[in-house]
């Protein structure tokens, strides 16, 4: 007996390829795109998921999540984490070497990493290195173990055990992730002294203690390491749009400098963030409204190449939410389920379209990865169907993470995610594996 081959095709009259929106069949064979064809060339018999308005994109794929597992698996987890990730059409997600524990810093805490996700990822999931001082000379092992980047912060990450690294460390390192031509990811905010909050419930307090100048001092080193080293750098999560012309100017250079933001930097504004809402806190902070408004020049120009949600999710305990105390409260922001449902209301307002959504989520992080994706014969069946015009109100209830909490609580947003195709199959609990 040879049973006939797993095949299917999604017809909708807006199919999101690189080219632009058209109507199209799109015809998944076993795991793979098989063809993308005009709905009237289809073959008679083919089993066909008539789709009428709703779109299908490419598997958004999001480049900084943490997963908190091992060890931090009360702040989220594989299985929660995934499972929201599959509810925003994200078909691959890549974990951050902090805050699980131990962080990921050694092929035996790679290899803890990878025995903790086994069986319960809902989507692919891929892992980043730590880099901390002492931790350079494991990192030939770990790359060739398939860690995608390598994570380094400038400034304190709000964890004992990973702390930051300095020029030195970086230098160290540089060339061979150069030689491997694998991208150093960096949390860019380098201190100088500024004053104490005075109220410590004041947003505009917190935003002063880690002002626009740390940014720009990180990135003003990191670019000329770059410029000596020629390795790839990538800035995780810009806030400040002020370093925008000096990572213009290095890109025009020539310099292998990528730029990521986040749904928080592209819908909250400072003025608007109550004071002790410390669910808004983050790092660095989110910062005014011309601030946002320039965040999104930069992705319509292309100096920043894409957005990740930096999904940094913690116990309601640790967020200080009754006393309201920035200065208490763990920095981070959870919003894995929201991230396209939160881009595409905020983009779609400023006319952008899908075809850009689907270059900042799914086609730059793919090329920051080296990692194949979009909608195109010969890819992976990773498959979204959305419905562009849908709208709802968060409820933190509803989401799949670990916690409830979210500063998107109560928000209306605009697209909702009717089914993600993983290899083809409708994702769900183990159709995830490990890059
Ligand atoms: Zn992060």
């Amino acid at each position: 007996v040879n049973p006939s081959p797993h095949e299917l095709a999604l017809v909708s009259s807006r199919v999101v390829t690189p080219g632009g929106e058209r109507a199209a069949a799109v015809v998944i064979r076993e795991d793979r795109i098989a063809a993308i064809l005009p709905p009237t060339d289809l073959p008679a018999g083919l089993q066909q998921v008539s789709l009428g308005d709703l779109a299908v994109l490419p598997g958004l794929i999001d480049p900084h999540v943490h997963l908190n597992e091992p060890g931090r698996t009360h702040w989220e987890g594989f299985e929660t984490g995934t499972a929201a990730a599959a509810v925003a059409g994200i078909t691959t997600l890549v974990d951050m070497p902090l805050n699980s524990d131990p962080v990921t810093t050694s092929v035996a805490a790679l290899a803890e990493k990878r025995r903790a996700a086994a069986g319960k990822l809902a989507v692919d999931v891929g892992f980043y290195a730590g880099l901390v001082p002492g931790s350079e000379s494991s990192l030939g092992d770990l790359l060739d173990e398939g860690v995608l980047g390598v994570k380094a912060f400038l400034c304190d990450s709000g964890l004992a055990e990973f702390p930051p690294v300095t020029e030195v460390e970086l230098n160290a390192v540089m060339p061979l992730l150069a030689q491997r031509e694998v991208p150093l990811l960096v949390h860019a905010e380098l201190s100088h002294p500024v004053p104490a909050m005075s109220d410590p419930t004041c947003y505009a307090d917190y935003a002063a203690t880690r002002p626009p100048t740390f940014e720009r001092r990180a990135i003003e080193l990191l670019i000329k390491l770059c410029e000596q080293t020629r390795c790839r750098v990538h800035i995780v999560h810009l806030a400040d749009a002020l370093s925008l012309p000096a990572l213009r100017a290095a890109r025009a250079r020539g310099l292998p400098i990528t730029v990521e933001t986040c749904p928080h930097y592209l819908t909250f504004a400072a003025e608007e963030i109550p004071s002790g809402g410390t669910l808004f806190k983050c790092a660095p902070p989110i910062r005014s409204a011309g601030n946002r408004e320039a965040l999104w020049e930069g992705l319509a120009e292309g100096v920043i190449d894409l957005i990740a949600t930096d999904h940094s999710p913690c116990p309601p305990e640790n967020k200080a939410i009754d006393s309201g105390r920035f200065d208490e409260a763990w920095g981070g922001i959870s919003s894995l389920q929201l991230s396209l449902a939160a881009v595409w209301t905020a983009a779609s307002q400023r006319g952008f379209t899908l075809v850009d959504v689907v270059r900042w989520m799914s086609a730059a992080p793919a090329r920051l990865l080296g990692l194949a994706a979009g909608l195109a014969v010969g890819q992976p069946a990773h498959l979204v169907v959305f419905d562009a015009d849908a709208r709802f109100t968060v409820a933190g209830e509803a989401l799949r993470h670990r916690h409830k909490l979210t500063p998107y609580e109560g928000r209306s947003l605009r697209g909702m995610v009717r089914a993600t195709y993983v290899r083809g199959e409708l994702s769900g609990p183990g159709r995830g594996r490990l890059i």
